[in-house]
């Protein structure tokens, strides 16, 4: 992101400030437009990538060891880690989920066994394809 506004603003180093901030407006109206003309061709409710990461990690065949406390809380073990996961609070103590919105393979596994197969309710909202489109 850094680097794409860094080579946005380079031909207007020498501008005045104004002149910066007017050719600034017009490049982020043209990335909105761009972003819009995309997003309308997205099929499914999640952001492609999330689509694509979800059908990944629901479809791995990796064993762990679970072992339930509550309905929504477990211990997950697998073959080199061991975490503690909390769909309902959409936690586990690696940090994954809350860090990126998105449960981890173990967290996954633990969702499968309760049969709470709406996998789009475990990922934050702002993966939802209508926050993005414009
Ligand atoms: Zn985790």
């Amino acid at each position: 992101m850094a680097e794409s506004f860094n080579s946005w603003i380079e031909e207007a180093r020498n501008k005045s400030n104004v002149d910066l901030i007017d050719m600034i407006r017009g490049m982020m109206m043209e990335q909105r437009s761009q972003c819009k003309l995309h997003s309308a061709s997205w099929k499914g409710p999640l952001v492609p990538f999330v689509e694509d990461y979800i059908r990944d990690v629901t479809t791995r065949k990796e064993y762990f060891i679970i072992r339930q406390s509550t309905s929504t809380k477990a211990e997950v073990e697998g073959s080199f880690e061991r975490h503690e996961v909390d769909i309902e609070n959409h936690f586990c103590n690696c940090g994954f989920w809350k860090l990126y919105g998105l449960p981890r393979m173990h967290s996954v596994a633990f969702v499968g066994t309760n049969c709470h197969n709406l996998w789009h309710t475990y990922v934050d909202e702002h993966y939802y394809s209508y926050k993005l489109v414009i």
